[in-house]
């Protein structure tokens, strides 16, 4: 793969790899300073804001309830008539800008998954999916646009970072996901959203401050954010020791997805190149520090990838780190990426490596491929519209029993 070396913005500057590739942790270039939304900010900010402009800070109530409670964001037709119409429009262009403008929408799974790539007003690229299964509904958002870990088997990672999205950009692809499924438009009728996994393009905790800012708005009762539970939202993360430390102390009980894809370093160190600066005994230290405080069950993401990773000898030194910890295994058949000749272990090879980890007495599950099509699933997010594929029915597998991270967007981390 292309080496992926970007030029540091703070204090931590690219990390050299095994393999001679480094990937970074910080921003490649100044960020484009997105739009200010009222999402970006707390609700005494956002009444500030209204007197700011000239309005009684209530208004800022009135826009937040639109916005989080009705999951409306436009000022035309009869959708704000409690705003008085002189101010509606210029209210609504200072504090609900369009942050996000629709490239392409793909569906597949009989229209119950479907990917939107999504183009900024400076022109970066990301990409959500929306998940519908018959007990919850899903959605999978990008915290950055691309990214800069370099996991070689993934599409997003091939493409490097662009940049950071901020924390208003991130809430609008959930609360895009909240109004498609309650006005029924995604296969099923009518539906609430009920998780929300961090697992499309980006790492995370490469985004601290905008994705901690996020959660706490999705987490919000509305009218200061959509109000959704903490149990529902799933964070994933390659394993950024210090943020995984931090977000244990945040006081948020949101699930932490753990991409390890190897329990050895060495292996580790090529799939997962952030590893050569937090080998693997220190991640997982980390994340059990994080269930320790949290309560909550770590999600261990695990691509099975044909003759790299999916011997059983492999199936037994993960068995091995994980005993008596609170950690369930979601087993990932490897998507296909253009630029890895990488493929999934065959449906032999997963069944014994499954096996062979509950006989061990780890909970063990194996993602659906769900997404595949629309190059929508695990691995597969990089915002290149024109790269995806036409759309088929996708197979349903065993529902992942944490957060979802799933079939439908999860870029495989
Ligand atoms: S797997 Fe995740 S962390 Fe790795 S390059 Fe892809 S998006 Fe980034």
């Amino acid at each position: 793969m292309t080496p992926t070396t970007v030029e540091s913005a703070s204090s931590d500057g690219p990390v050299p790899t095994a393999a001679g590739r480094q990937v970074s942790l910080s921003l490649t270039r100044r960020p484009a300073r997105p739009a200010r939304h009222l999402a970006d900010l707390s609700s005494a900010e956002r009444r500030e804001a209204a007197v700011s402009l000239g309005q009684p800070a209530f208004r800022a109530d009135q826009l937040s309830r639109h916005y989080f409670a009705r999951l409306v964001d436009a000022a035309a037709g009869e959708s704000m008539t409690d705003l008085p119409d002189r101010v509606r429009e210029p209210l609504v262009a200072a504090l609900l800008p369009r942050l996000l403008h629709p490239v392409t929408t793909l569906q597949c799974d009989d229209g119950r998954t479907r990917k939107t790539a999504w183009r900024t007003p400076d022109g970066a690229l990301l990409e959500s999916v929306i998940m519908r299964y018959p007990d919850r509904a899903t959605v999978c958002v990008s915290s950055q646009a691309g990214c800069g870990m370099g996991c070689p088997f993934c599409a997003t990672g091939q493409g490097g970072l662009t940049r950071n999205l901020s924390t208003a950009e991130i809430v609008d692809q959930v609360v895009h996901a909240a109004r498609v499924l309650r006005r029924g438009e995604i296969a099923g009728g009518e539906s609430r959203l009920s998780n929300v996994v961090f697992m499309g393009m980006g790492e995370p905790l490469a985004n601290y401050g905008a994705l901690t800012a996020a959660l706490r708005r999705l987490i919000a009762p509305a009218p200061e954010g959509l109000g959704l539970s903490a149990r529902g939202l799933t964070v994933s993360t390659v394993g950024l020791v210090p943020a995984m430390r931090r977000l244990a102390a945040e006081g948020l009980p949101v699930t932490l997805a753990l991409s390890l894809h190897a329990p050895d370093d060495e292996l580790r160190n090529e799939l997962v190149p952030v590893n050569t600066r937090w080998p693997v005994a220190e991640v997982l230290g980390a994340a059990w520090e994080y269930a320790e405080r949290t309560g909550r069950r770590i999600s261990i993401e695990y691509a099975l990838i044909d003759g790299v990773n999916d011997d059983l000898a492999r199936a037994d030194a993960l068995a091995a780190l994980l005993a008596g910890q609170l950690a369930h295994v979601n087993l990932i058949p490897l998507n296909p990426t253009g630029g890895s000749s990488w493929q999934a272990s065959a449906p032999a090879g997963q069944r014994a490596f499954l096996r062979r980890l509950r006989d061990r007495g780890i909970a063990t599950t194996v993602r659906d491929t769900r997404g595949r099509e629309i190059a929508a699933a695990c691995g597969q997010l990089a915002a290149e519209p024109r790269r995806t594929g036409p759309h088929t029915s996708a197979s349903a597998g065993p529902a992942a029993t944490v957060g979802d991270a799933p079939t439908g967007s999860r870029v495989l981390r």
